[in-house]
């Protein structure tokens, strides 16, 4: 399949987005993606979203909704609509739209695209469906419950309440990523994914692509651990006839050891970059600087760097932060 969006939309129709999960802090990574997706949009002269992914009420929390908003407030990022002020494809919060991703369901169900799984959380929990790619869900499916009869499936569900799997079809997917640049992937790569748990809470990938579409999203930035997952709402938005956005990956940041940023190399979130930093405008010149946009990392403000976005210049990939970026992160 190959990804046939048309040309770009026209600047007032440009429509991006940020979709946190609420499960944790702001992580530098994260507020790089939603600088750069932000920064897109209002280049564009477009309309900025703000969606919160609290679908899997278990693992995500208010106060972290709450302080991701303030965090973003922070660095000068703002929102023509979201949770806050609302906006005409409300609600911005995936907990309050279940009925649209039950209804989207029923139809993937009628048109024969999911199969009831029994197999196991424990045998399995490597391989549920997760937002942050193919290498942190461990190997695909193998598609033990596909090829159940329906005698079987039935003997099954009187034992145990089954999840519901899409089958990937039996065709490779191609896209064009913004920054990426040509995407392959194989017939059926990562496997059968859950677009329904066992305990009822919807997948990722079938919210995220209901939402998108829902929401009139034209342009997907985000971070490079869900490339993968990209031939999956691609392959989820055709099978609901569904329109595409347009799908950009921004590289994910690495310290100076090679290793993903994290705690090892100090105050990676914004919580604890806050309390060293008392404005935004050097963390945001580093970040510019980081994407490609700023030659040197100098103060700015996020406004400011509006007429310095290009696609073209974000680097593919991974990018590595300095000790001297970390330094001035860390030392009060
Ligand atoms: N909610 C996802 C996350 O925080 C991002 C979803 C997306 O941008 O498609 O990782």
């Amino acid at each position: 399949m190959t990804d046939k969006s048309g040309p770009a939309p026209s600047p007032a129709a440009r429509r991006g987005r940020f979709a946190p999960t609420p499960s944790g802090l702001l992580h530098i990574g994260n507020a790089f993606a939603a600088l750069l997706a932000w920064l897109q949009i209002r280049r564009a002269g477009g309309t900025f979203v703000l969606r919160i992914e609290d679908i899997d009420k278990p693992r995500s929390r208010p106060e972290y909704a709450e302080q991701i908003l303030d965090d973003l407030r922070w660095l000068g990022i703002d929102w023509d609509e979201g949770p806050d002020i609302g906006g005409p494809y409300g609600p911005y919060e995936q907990s309050a739209r279940e009925e649209r991703y039950r209804a989207a369901l029923a139809r993937l169900e009628r048109d024969r695209w999911l199969y009831p799984c029994y197999c196991s959380r424990a045998e399995l929990m490597a391989i549920a469906s997760a937002p942050h790619g193919l290498a942190a869900e461990g190997p695909a499916y193998p598609g033990i419950c596909r090829g159940l009869t329906a005698e079987e499936r039935q003997a099954r569900s009187l034992a145990k309440t089954p999840s519901l799997r899409f089958a990937m079809p039996e065709h490779e997917v191609t896209y064009v990523d913004g920054i990426a640049g040509p995407q392959r992937f194989p017939a059926g790569a990562g496997g059968d994914f859950v677009v329904q748990r066992a305990d009822g809470i919807i997948g990722y990938q079938l919210a995220v692509v209901v939402d998108d579409a829902d929401m009139g999203i034209t342009d997907v930035l985000r971070g490079w651990d869900l490339l993968d997952s990209t031939p999956r709402q691609l392959l989820l938005l055709k099978a609901l006839g569904l329109p595409a956005p347009r799908y950009a990956h921004v590289p994910l940041l690495y310290g100076p050891d090679g290793r993903r940023l994290s705690k090892r190399h100090g105050s990676v979130t914004l919580r604890g970059i806050r309390q060293t930093l008392r404005s935004p405008e050097r963390l945001i010149g580093q970040l510019a600087h980081l994407a490609g946009l700023l030659e040197r990392p100098e103060p700015l403000k996020a406004r400011e760097l509006t007429p310095c976005f290009e696609l073209s210049r974000i680097p593919q990939k991974q990018v590595i932060v300095s000790e001297n970026m970390l330094r001035l992160l860390s030392v009060p």
